[in-house]
C-alpha cells in the first residue's frame, strides 16, 4: 500500500537503520570520513560502493533529506544545495554550454531572473516569452534549444504558467523541462504530474516553511531520456543513463562550485518539511479567505490570487493545483500610501521572503524590484504600490482584524 503524502514524510528515515533508533536522521557534521579499508574509500571516489569522502559533496544527514524530497516530488533523486538559487545556478551550470538556447518565463523570481542575465552575458542565450500560453513558448523554439523552463506560480503578479501544455510541447521535442515548484511545493503540485524533467524547489520557503533555514533541491523525475541531452561529459555515462543528468549536476554543483547544503540547515529542513501538508493547507484557507476580503474592500483596488474567480488563469490553477497557495499581491486606493499602510498592520510583518509560517508584506516596487527601475517594471506590469503578501497560518480572525482595521484608518 502506498501511504499519503504526510504519512511517508514523517516515515522515511526509519527505513533505513537509523544510530541509537532515533525517530530522525542525526546530524552529522564531519568533513570527512574514515576507511578501516583503504581499498573502500577509492571505490567510494569512484562510485563503485556507496558512502562519503569529503563533505562538500554530501553527508548523511542531507542525503536523508533529498531521499525524503525525491519521495514527495515522487522522483527518482535529488540532489540539495545550500540555497534555491544555488540549485538553478548548479542545474545551468551543469547542463549548459556556450551556443546553447533556453526559452524560459518571463514571470520570474527576481533573482533567477538576474541569473540568466549572467547567462546570457556567459554565451547561453535566454529567450523570455509570456508562459500563460503554450504558444509562446512554441514560436520560441529553436534547434539550439536545450531546455524549457517555468515557475509554477509567478511572483508577485500571480500568474500561472501553461504547466501541462508546455510539458506536453516538451515530450513531443524530446526537449528538458524544468520546473520551480517552490511556490506551489510538491504539496499542491508535482511538476512530474506533466512530464517535467527536473523539478527545483527551494527549501527555504514552503518546505522549511519556519524562516530558520536556507536551503534547495533539484530532483530528476526520471522521464527524461538523457542519453538524447548532447552535454552530458563523458566520464558520467557509466552511471545507468537514468542518472546522468543529476550526476552531473551533483559534480559540478557541489563538488566544483561547493553550494553545499550542511548538515544542521539540513535537519532544520528536514523537520520543517513534516509538517508541510497541514501548513499549506492552512496558509492556503487564510489566503483565499483574505483574497476575497481584500477583494470586497473599497480601499484595495486589486487584488491578485489565482483562487479568484477574476483571476486570468483561475480555471487553469483549479485543474493544477491542489489549492491555489498562498501567496498575493494587492494594490491599495489612489492616495493612500503603501508605507503608511504597512505600518498600521500590526500583526502582519514589513519583511522580505515568502512561505513562513507567519504573514509577511513588502512594498515590491521599493525593495525586491528597485534594482530594475520604473520602466521596466511598468512593463512587468507591476504598480508602484503593489504589496506583495506571503500568507501565513495564524487564526483567520486575527489576520483579518489586522488587515480590517489597517484598511480603516487609511
Ligand atoms: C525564493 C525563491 C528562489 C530562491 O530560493 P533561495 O532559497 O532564497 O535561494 C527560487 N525560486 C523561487 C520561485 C523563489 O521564490
Amino acid at each position: 500500500m502506498k501511504n499519503g503524502f504526510t504519512t511517508t514524510i514523517l516515515h522515511s528515515d526509519l527505513e533505513s537503520p537509523i544510530e541509537h533508533f532515533s525517530v530522525h536522521k542525526p546530524m552529522h557534521t564531519a568533513v570527512a570520513f574514515g576507511y578501516p579499508d583503504a581499498r573502500d574509500l577509492a571505490k567510494v571516489f569512484k562510485g563503485e560502493l556507496p558512502g562519503y569522502a569529503y563533505g562538500r559533496q554530501g553527508n548523511p544527514t542531507t542525503t536523508a533529506l533529498e531521499v525524503k524530497i525525491s519521495k514527495m516530488e515522487e522522483g527518482i533523486a535529488t540532489a540539495c544545495f545550500s540555497t534555491g538559487m544555488a540549485a538553478i545556478a548548479a542545474t545551468f551550470v551543469a547542463l549548459l554550454r556556450a551556443g546553447d538556447h533556453v526559452v524560459s518565463s518571463s514571470f520570474l523570481f527576481g533573482n533567477t531572473n538576474s541569473l540568466f542575465g549572467t547567462f546570457n552575458t556567459l554565451g547561453c542565450e535566454i529567450s523570455f516569452v509570456d508562459a500563460t500560453d503554450v504558444a509562446n513558448v512554441a514560436r520560441a523554439l529553436r534547434p539550439n534549444t536545450r531546455m524549457v523552463f517555468v515557475e509554477t506560480i509567478a511572483n508577485p503578479c500571480t500568474q500561472v504558467a501553461d504547466l501541462a501544455r508546455i510539458g506536453e510541447l516538451c515530450a513531443s521535442h524530446g526537449l528538458l523541462y524544468v520546473v520551480d515548484n517552490t511556490m506551489t511545493s510538491p504539496y499542491l503540485y508535482q511538476p512530474k504530474r506533466d512530464q517535467a524533467g527536473l523539478i527545483i524547489n527551494s527549501l527555504t520557503k514552503y518546505i522549511g516553511g519556519h524562516g530558520n533555514a536556507l536551503g534547495g533541491a533539484v530532483t530528476d523525475s526520471g522521464l527524461f531520456d538523457w542519453t538524447r541531452f548532447s552535454n552530458i561529459y563523458d566520464n558520467y555515462k557509466n552511471a545507468k543513463p537514468a542518472l546522468w543528468g543529476i550526476l552531473q549536476i551533483r559534480k559540478k554543483g557541489l563538488r566544483d562550485v561547493g553550494s553545499t547544503l550542511a548538515a544542521e540547515p539540513a535537519h532544520r529542513l528536514a523537520i520543517g518539511a513534516e509538517t508541510l501538508a497541514l501548513r499549506m493547507d492552512k496558509s492556503s484557507d487564510n489566503a483565499l479567505q483574505l483574497a476575497r476580503f481584500l477583494a470586497g474592500h473599497p480601499k484595495v483596488t486589486k487584488v491578485y490570487y489565482p483562487g479568484l474567480e477574476d483571476h486570468p488563469q483561475h480555471r487553469l490553477a483549479k485543474e493544477l493545483f491542489r489549492t491555489c497557495g498562498a501567496l498575493m499581491s494587492m494594490e491599495l486606493a489612489d492616495g493612500i500610501d503603501c508605507f503608511d499602510f504597512l505600518n498600521r498592520l500590526k500583526l502582519v510583518i514589513s519583511s522580505s521572503h515568502l512561505g513562513d509560517n507567519r504573514t509577511l508584506a513588502i512594498p515590491i516596487a521599493h525593495t525586491i524590484y528597485w534594482e530594475m527601475g520604473a520602466e521596466r517594471r511598468a512593463e512587468m506590469g507591476i504598480a508602484e504600490s503593489l504589496i506583495r503578501l506571503s500568507i501565513g497560518i495564524e487564526d483567520f480572525d486575527d489576520l483579518k482584524a489586522d488587515f480590517a482595521q489597517a484598511l480603516d484608518q487609511s
